[in-house]
């Protein structure tokens, strides 16, 4: 039959396959490769006539255990729809390649199982810049924290007059050297819990607590800074009982200093912070609203990355969010922001409840 473009299917289903930029790879029900296109051989290595009819298992991850990839380990053997995932290859020269990929099963309209296709573009490089960029940082972070953590303990010292007395000049110098280095200490310190907490092998410390009585201390340990603003928080949990739920308590205390702090730090004298937590069935939502100035809609889709600060004048480390979206996706829940310039904003998010859990 003849396309819309005049030429025979075929035809095009070929120029389509030879001119897509990602590799592109069919494999039949057994894993066995039957169709392989020209991005797939730049990107292996393999020209399509030498790896047609083998098995892709063991020309692309050396060996015959179709559970040695996952993605076709997933779409081949348990027909799951469409898995996305990155994967380490064996080159025909020997190297490793990390791929991002794309697979999914072929099933023809009678329900029948016929094998797989795979999409996939080599992420080799972008993952090494990736990790060479964590490196850096981390080492970095690494080796301040000790000189600053030492040098902040003597400007104390020095202040409180330990190796003699000061002269105002002095003093006042000293003062401002510490407010820098307190700046300094809590990005060294913030990005520390970014990578611990960003770590695959960080866990929660899981609890059973009651979330209920956990945000009132938080509210109450921010009550000062809210008075020096005269900014009111409102606090509307559940009327009845607890709000127990399994999660690490630390963990929580962190995320909700984060946002109420923010609440605080973005909202002009005389405004509002209003704190909701509401029991659901399967989950509980907390939310964190202020009268505060906004976020800007062009900065919303980064607001939770690491780094990311609405204005460069900011005191902060751009690292509050990112960490308390690490926790919040550590315990299964999910964090989202809604705002408005000059009106307000709302961080809410929402937890599994242990019964949801087990
Ligand atoms: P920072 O240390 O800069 O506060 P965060 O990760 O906590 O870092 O926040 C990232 C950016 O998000 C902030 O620089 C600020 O621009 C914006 N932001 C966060 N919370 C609020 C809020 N409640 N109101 C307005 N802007 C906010």
């Amino acid at each position: 039959m003849n396309s819309s473009l005049g030429l025979d299917q075929v035809k095009v289903y070929t120029i389509i396959k030879n001119n897509l930029p990602v590799g592109f790879s069919i494999v039949d029900r057994e894993g066995l490769i039957v169709d392989f296109n020209a991005a797939a051989e730049r990107i292996t290595g393999y020209s399509s006539d030498e790896v047609m009819g083998k098995s892709h298992y063991q020309i692309l991850h050396g060996t015959a255990d179709n559970a040695g990839c996952p993605l076709l380990h997933l779409s081949l053997r348990h027909h799951e729809n469409t898995v996305e995932t990155e994967s380490s290859i064996i080159r025909k020269n020997g190297g490793r390649a990390i791929l991002s990929v794309t697979s999914f099963p072929l099933i023809d309209d009678a329900g029948t199982f016929l094998g797989g296709v795979e999409l996939f573009r080599d992420v080799t490089a972008i993952k090494k810049l990736e990790r060479e960029r964590k490196n850096i940082l981390q080492m970095f972070a690494h080796d301040m924290k000790n000189p600053v953590l030492t040098s902040g303990g003597l400007i104390s010292r020095l202040l409180a007059g330990k190796a003699g007395e000061l002269s105002p000049r002095q003093g006042e110098y000293l003062s401002i050297m510490q407010d820098n280095l307190q700046r300094v200490e809590r990005l060294v310190m913030d990005f520390l819990d970014f990578s611990k907490y960003e770590s695959k092998e960080y866990k929660p410390a899981f609890e059973y607590f009651d979330l209920k009585e956990k945000i009132r201390r938080v509210i109450d340990s921010v009550r000062v800074e809210a008075d020096n603003k005269n900014i009111e928080i409102s606090y509307i949990p559940p009327e009845n009982g607890p709000v127990m739920i399994h999660a690490d308590p630390m963990m929580l205390d962190r995320v909700m200093n984060n946002l109420l702090g923010n609440a605080l730090k973005y909202t002009d004298a005389d405004g509002k912070v209003r704190v909701e937590l509401c029991r659901r069935k399967k989950n509980v939502v907390v939310h964190v609203a202020d009268t505060g100035i906004g976020i800007p809609e062009k900065h919303l889709p980064h607001i939770f990355d690491a780094f990311f600060r609405g204005s460069r004048d900011s005191s902060g480390s751009g690292l509050g969010l990112a960490i308390a979206r690490t926790i919040i996706e550590a315990h299964g829940g999910r964090i989202w922001v809604s705002s408005s310039p000059h009106t307000g904003t709302s961080f809410s998010f929402v937890l599994p409840t242990r019964d949801a859990i087990d």
